[in-house]
């Protein structure tokens, strides 16, 4: 069976409008600041994308495009600008960030309760105390897809890829539900015996088919993260016509993770300016 992202998304999309109509009733407008340095294409329609989005969702993009030349302090008196800014409650910054600006210096900046990415360091900390005002937009699209189909409570989850922005705190999120969880890695031995023991296997590595059906436990869950450009398709980490009638539920790429990514953001940001202006 297919988790179909399309479907999912509609529902979330429904409970996201509904809320922000009801900020809107309070006369509060959920507003994201979005800011992009220099002019690389894909950041440019990451950014466009979340301006179409927020345009159907109700929330208000405000988007900062800086030249690739800002210099780093620059840049971090913008960013303190916005945390002041009362009429923003969510501040995500695109990356790569051009050369001679300090990523982590940029993500200290914003304000934990602005950080709708959730990848300030306070944010990350309090993720693995469970107390994080805002997970990870994919960790959180992950969870969300797996509960589409079943619980997660006492399974044993495998994910595979270990980086901030995706492995980590997916496992941390796995962990909160109560799964038991192993990360692996580049330098695991052995890979498949060990994705071969998971009830929800989680592949997050950027690596076209790196995942087949010798890797997967029959009856298994199979979330595919990966986005890999082939001959201007895109297709994700795992062989999805070998694993497809291995697994129990699978992810299409394109049609999975990626477009609840995104809602995920936007289920931050209203979440951010509830938190702000003290509404439950
Ligand atoms: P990173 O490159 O930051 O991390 C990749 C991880 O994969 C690393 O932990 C690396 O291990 C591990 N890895 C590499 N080779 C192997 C291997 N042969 N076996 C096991 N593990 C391996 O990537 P991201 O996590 O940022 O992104 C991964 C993919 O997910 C990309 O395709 C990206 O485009 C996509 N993505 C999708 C999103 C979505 O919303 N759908 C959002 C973000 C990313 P090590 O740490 O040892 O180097």
């Amino acid at each position: 069976m297919i988790i179909n992202g399309k479907e999912i998304a509609k529902k979330i999309l429904l409970e996201l409008k509904n809320e922000t109509e009801r900020l809107k009733q309070r006369l509060i407008t959920p507003s994201l600041a979005v800011v992009q340095v220099g002019e690389e294409k894909a950041s440019e329609s990451y950014a466009k994308n979340i301006i179409k989005e927020g345009e159907n969702i109700g929330v208000y993009v405000e988007y900062h495009k800086f030249k690739k030349e800002i210099s780093e302090e620059e840049l971090l008196f913008n960013i303190k600008n916005l945390n002041l800014r009362k009429d923003i409650h969510g501040i995500l910054v695109e990356f790569p960030l051009p050369e001679g600006i300090d990523n982590k210096k940029v993500l200290e900046t914003i304000q934990p309760e602005k950080d709708i990415d959730g990848f300030n360091p306070v944010n990350l900390g309090r993720l693995l105390e469970g107390t994080a005002f805002f997970a990870p937009a994919t960790a959180q699209a992950v969870i969300t897809a797996i509960k589409s189909v079943t619980t997660i409570e006492g399974k044993n989850a495998v994910v595979v890829g270990r980086s901030n922005i995706v492995g980590k705190p997916t496992a941390l999120l796995l962990l909160q539900e109560n799964a038991t969880v192993t990360i692996s890695h580049s330098r695991t031995k052995n890979l498949s015996q060990i994705t071969q023991m998971a009830d929800i296997l989680v592949v997050s590595v950027g690596k076209p088919k790196i995942i087949n059906r010798n890797y997967v436990k029959r009856g298994a869950i199979v979330i595919d993260v990966g986005i890999n450009k082939i001959n201007d398709k895109i297709v994700g980490d795992v062989d999805f016509d070998s694993v497809v009638d291995v697994a129990s539920y699978i992810t299409p790429v394109p049609g999975g993770i990626g477009i609840l990514t995104t809602l995920m953001l936007f289920k931050n940001t209203i979440k951010a300016c509830k938190i702000q202006n003290k509404i439950p």
